[in-house]
């Protein structure tokens, strides 16, 4: 049977892959992000073309706690409940904490950590009363170790690791999962964005950001692909992964053994 599937910030990157993935298996997702009308339009297209499963696009701002509750039950009312949600939605700044902006990091706060607590909350009941349900955090190996100059996406992901272990034991005994999957250096457009702030913060070239930062943080120098996350994301929602809760799992070329 078709589960339903809510991945926020999925019109892009990794959670496009995490969309795409789920949908190809016969789910029916809900996506979320900003874009174009007409570029959105046809990523639902897409998604609908690859299997008989159903796609829609919720435009949650997920700095705004309301858009979230909307964002949810609008899932619960178009597909009968959320099985999965996969909190993906995130953004990044570059600057050192001096120069750091207030607005920044309060954005930055909203989008990679409490839109978390506000999808939980809202989709929380509704996996309760089913005695199923599997949240997905995408969080970063960035919530485990730190790099300077980003202090907002670091505080913000280790912040949702420590919410993804309180929301495990409180739902443990109702058949609902919760865990994290920390990313390595995926080339999505978050990545593409901040090469330049970063080579600037470090007095580096663009392309000494790629290979001197970017790359040298991973043991095997390369980049993990999107669609690598994606298989992630469907192992940890399916039946196999019922006694993995309250743990994040890494897929950083090894980043975070070093
Ligand atoms: P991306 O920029 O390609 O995609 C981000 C998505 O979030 C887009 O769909 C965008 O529209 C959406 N978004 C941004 N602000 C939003 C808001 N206010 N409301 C709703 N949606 C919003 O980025 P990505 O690299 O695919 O990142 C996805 C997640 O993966 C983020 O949480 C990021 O921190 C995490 N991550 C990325 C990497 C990487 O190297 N790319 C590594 C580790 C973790």
């Amino acid at each position: 049977m078709s589960r339903s599937v809510v991945i926020t910030g999925s019109t892009s990157g990794i959670g496009l892959a995490i969309a795409t993935a789920f949908a190809a298996t016969g789910d029916n997702v809900v996506i979320n992000g900003f874009g174009k009308n007409e570029e959105i339009k046809a990523i639902v297209e897409r998604l609908e073309s690859s299997s008989k499963a159903r796609a829609i696009y919720h435009p949650a701002d997920m700095t705004k706690p309301s858009d979230i509750a909307d964002l949810i039950e609008t899932a619960g009312k178009t597909f009968g409940t959320v099985d999965v949600l996969v909190n993906n939605a995130g953004i990044q700044h570059v600057e050192k904490i001096e120069d750091f902006p207030i607005e920044k990091w309060d954005q930055i706060i909203a989008i990679n950590l409490s839109s978390s607590f506000h999808t939980m909350r809202a989709a929380i009941p509704l996996m309760k009363a089913k005695k199923h349900g599997r949240i997905i955090n995408i969080a970063s190996a960035h919530g485990l170790v730190a790099s300077p100059f980003k202090s907002a996406y670091v505080a913000a992901k280790h912040g949702i690791l420590g919410l993804t272990k309180t929301a495990a034991l409180e739902l443990a005994e109702f058949g609902v999962t919760v865990n994290a999957i920390c990313p390595g250096y995926v080339l999505t457009p978050l990545v593409e964005k901040q090469i330049p702030d970063t080579a600037k913060a470090r007095g580096m070239t663009e392309e000494q950001v790629k290979t001197e930062v970017i790359l040298k943080a991973q043991p095997t120098h390369e980049f993990v692909k999107a669609e690598e996350i994606g298989a992630l994301a469907l192992y940890l929602a399916s039946d196999e992964a019922r006694q993995i809760t309250g743990t994040h799992i890494s897929i950083d070329g090894g980043w975070t053994a070093a």
